[in-house]
């Protein structure tokens, strides 16, 4: 029997909402992993985004894990993006003041938003091609809708957030800046630049879901490494600005922004043979590894 929880409760138990490699929904508990409509006894279907929907059903479910035999050992290589068709990908730039510091840019005075067109995206272990010169890694903690709505309010916004994933927001800065004035997204839209998991992590698994700990290694050296505390923009303050323009539905996905250390700083940008690793407390790892384009 899945129990309904209202908005306002604190499930007991957390969960962890991944895509297999076959696009099943999962979940991930410690060591093991769950087909969701088999361990749900077919309360819910086989879709990551019906189980995004139905986010706090997943809390009952996860708590039936207790004991069982899982269906697989957890392995990041076998996983999908998490969130495999959401409606809109929103990408969030300059939100943190060393990132626009060292991009030498002014802290802006309201989200600045582009689009992460969703065919870009990727999984926790998914190869980034490499589509140009100036192709830059950007570790990001990534918002994931359960509840949808429009004029969200910022004291409500977490009770609308499913949980919290991994993001690697891959920029072809070549791309990025071409325009006059520039337009972001499709610099950040080639096939493969949406790296996203190893799962969607439920916001009462975290102490404080507003201060993680981000970092971002390029071959073994860390290039990035802040607190998620240090958001210009904080995620119910993105929740609510977001919603004030356009209606919020289960699955869209908000990357939060960058902080310091991306390559186009430094001149440095990725090249195939790169391996790209991103971790958040309380999340997990990712990691990506960089080829060349097919052909
Ligand atoms: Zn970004």
């Amino acid at each position: 029997m899945i129990r309904h929880w209202p908005a306002s409760y604190h499930a007991p138990v957390t969960f962890q909402l991944a895509c297999g490699p076959d696009g099943r929904a999962v979940l991930v508990d410690g060591d093991g992993v769950h087909d969701l409509e088999r361990v749900s006894d077919r309360a819910f279907g086989s879709d990551p985004m019906e189980a995004l929907a139905r986010h706090r059903d997943l809390h009952a479910v996860a708590e039936g894990l207790a004991g069982t035999e899982p269906d697989t050992e957890f392995d990041v290589a076998k996983l999908g993006p998490p969130v495999p068709r959401p409606q809109k990908v929103f990408g969030i730039g300059l939100n943190y003041k060393d990132h626009a510091a060292e991009s030498n840019n002014e802290i802006p005075d309201a989200p600045l938003i582009f689009t992460k067109f969703p065919s870009c995206l990727n999984g926790p272990a998914g190869d980034v091609i490499v589509w140009g010169p100036t192709t830059d890694w950007e570790a990001e903690l990534v918002v994931v809708i359960g509840t949808g709505g429009r004029g969200i309010g910022g004291a409500d916004a977490w009770d609308h957030i499913a949980g919290l994933t991994c993001g690697q927001d891959i920029s072809e800065r070549r791309t990025q800046r071409a325009g006059k004035p520039p337009q972001f997204s499709m610099g950040k839209s080639y096939d493969s630049f949406g790296p996203t998991g190893p799962a969607v992590v439920s916001v009462d698994s975290f102490d404080d879901p507003d201060d993680l700990e981000i970092s971002c290694w390029v071959n073994d050296e860390r290039k990035q490494h802040a607190r998620t505390s240090l958001l210009i923009f904080s995620v119910p303050e993105l929740v609510a600005f977001i919603s004030g323009i356009t209606t919020l539905v289960p699955g869209d996905m908000i990357f939060t922004g960058t902080p310091a250390g991306v390559g186009a700083a430094a001149g440095t940008f990725l090249s195939p043979g790169d391996v790209v690793r991103t971790t958040i407390e309380g999340i997990g790892t990712m990691t990506n590894n960089c080829v060349a384009p097919p052909g």
